[in-house]
């Protein structure tokens, strides 16, 4: 069973996925973990994110493991330090390189050749695992998703003010919508669960109810 969950920054996809890989007992593979971490590898080598090849040289080259909400690259725990405001800032530009998705996606694919898994991105939908059993695009109005992050315990301290969370949001939203290689956008075979207002073991619930819906398909 492939679960894909897409859709942007603070719509709840780190929090959905989570619940129902533990309920079905299978792995979380966080994908934007993977583009924060090579961000992070490459300031700490100091390559810079505008030469494409190097990142993409340093994506290949990483050992990298962002699985069960814990993320690894060469030996570093980076769990923690790939979630400031500069980090997201960095992973959105890393994100838009094409050769460094190709390494990417690879392997993301290499996780999914291995067995059940829950993955959340961007493109997981559309371009990772097309033939996903089950795909959810997660998505909650801006507002909501800056008071989401305000009071997201996991991500380092954004001032605390959620108007420059939101306005931070909408830049990442619009350079994650608008470029030109794989883009955000919805899956024609994804299910839209738009999260504002709801309870998040609603939206857990509705997950788990596609899931079952695909097994009885087989
Ligand atoms: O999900 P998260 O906010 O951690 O992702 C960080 C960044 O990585 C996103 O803003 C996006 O630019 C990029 N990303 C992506 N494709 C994915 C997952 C994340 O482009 N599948």
């Amino acid at each position: 069973m492939l679960i894909a969950i897409d859709g942007p920054s603070g719509a709840g996809k780190g929090t959905v996925a989570r619940a129902i890989s533990e309920a079905l007992q299978c792995r979380h593979v966080d994908t934007g973990a993977m583009y924060r971490a090579v961000a992070w590898r490459a300031a700490d080598l100091g390559v810079s994110l505008d030469d494409e090849p190097a990142v993409a040289d340093v994506a290949r080259a990483a050992a990298l493991r962002a699985e069960q909400g814990r993320v690894e690259i060469d030996g570093h725990d980076v769990t923690r330090a790939i979630r400031t405001p500069e980090m997201d800032a960095a992973a959105a530009r890393v994100a838009r390189l094409g050769q460094v998705r190709q390494v990417l996606v690879e392997r993301q694919r290499d996780y999914a050749a291995s067995g059940d898994l829950v993955m959340e991105g961007r493109d997981i939908g559309t371009v990772v695992l097309p033939q996903a059993d089950v795909k959810v695009y997660l998505d909650a109005s801006p507002d909501e998703r800056a008071r989401r992050r305000a009071g997201d315990a996991a991500h380092a301290a954004n001032g605390g003010d959620v108007a420059t969370i939101a306005s931070a949001l909408a830049q990442r939203d619009h350079s994650d919508k608008s470029r030109t290689v794989s883009p955000l956008t919805l899956a024609p075979d994804a299910v839209y669960i738009d999260t504002t207002g709801l309870p998040i073991a609603d939206v857990v619930d509705q997950v788990l109810a596609l899931v079952r819906a695909a097994q009885a398909r087989g």
